[in-house]
């Protein structure tokens, strides 16, 4: 069975094991903060590599940012990462083959592979995090547009309060329904500057009535997104992955959406693959290279 050295390379974290070409992982998950310089980043991923290169057929390096056709090198910037994070030669860190791949699409490979998705031929995957991460399977192959760029959920849905997204534009998508939507969301309703969504969950978790209609705000515009995904894609399932996802309504979300929809009925679901998915995706995506699947 071959093995691959797996990254999850975020603006705050960086996790890594080895996973096997059947996705599960071999050693424990190690986490380490994320160097601030590009330099730092470059000698901390090849030390970790010259610890398991003997051992290993690949390196798979799930990572923020677009990712090349080649799966080769980042090919956008990376708005939170290190200044020049984008150049790094990632291909020189190993004698062995390196594969990278952004981690929403890696997230949603593992979960078309190995996950909730498994079985289905079109998949779209939500990752709410800090950010939010579109992976979309179409017809059993990852999409990634012409450069690697694509599906990025980056519209304006015009609430007209002005709230500035990552992307600079005003009134993303991304700045309604990702995590810090929801910490914005509580921050603006209590009037509390230091309010965070997991604050929000425990005041709505033990009954307060406005903490319940500021996440059922936030819902809503997550569903938004969702009817505009299913009648893009015409997908088999949506799958909404990130640990806030378990606060989330699913069936009622599921129900509503198909109500509102003009493509035909999908299924909605959590993930199955927990914080390992990103890892494990990149782990099976560098499994098609090395198998001779992908080229
Ligand atoms: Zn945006």
């Amino acid at each position: 069975m071959k093995k691959f050295l797996a990254f999850d390379i975020g603006g705050t974290k960086i996790a890594y094991a080895v996973v096997a070409e059947n996705g599960k992982l071999q050693t424990e998950r190690r986490k380490i903060e994320t160097p601030k310089t590009k330099d730092d980043i470059y000698r901390c991923l090849e030390e970790i590599v010259r610890q398991y290169e003997p051992e290993i057929d690949a390196v798979a390096i799930a990572t923020a940012g677009a990712v090349s056709l080649d799966n080769k090198r980042i090919v956008s910037s990376v708005g939170n990462m290190a200044p020049g994070y984008r150049d790094i030669d990632f291909q020189s860190l190993s004698s062995k083959p390196v594969y990278l791949e952004n981690d929403a699409n890696a997230v949603a490979w593992a979960e078309y592979k190995t996950g909730a998705g498994k079985g289905y031929n079109n998949v779209i995957v939500i990752a709410i995090g800090t950010g939010l991460g579109l992976g979309v399977i179409a017809d059993g192959h990852l999409f990634k547009g012409k450069s690697g760029a694509g599906t990025e959920a980056h519209f304006s849905i015009n609430r007209g309060q002005k709230r500035r997204c990552s992307c600079g534009a005003y009134d993303c998508y991304e700045i309604y329904a990702s995590g810090t939507a929801l910490g914005l969301d509580a921050k603006e309703a209590f009037g509390d500057e230091h309010m965070t969504s997991y604050d929000l969950i425990r005041l709505m978790q033990e009954g307060n009535p406005k903490a319940k209609e500021v996440f059922d705000m936030w819902q809503n515009d997550i569903l938004s997104g969702i009817i505009g995904f299913a009648n893009l894609f015409d997908p088999d399932m949506i799958v909404l992955f990130g640990s806030l996802v378990e606060y989330i309504e699913v069936g009622k979300l599921e129900k509503e959406a198909n109500k509102q929809l003009v493509s035909s009925p999908f299924l909605l679901r959590k993930a199955d693959n927990g914080h390992n998915a990103a890892m494990i995706g990149a782990a099976l995506i560098a499994a098609d290279y090395v198998n001779g699947n992908r080229k």
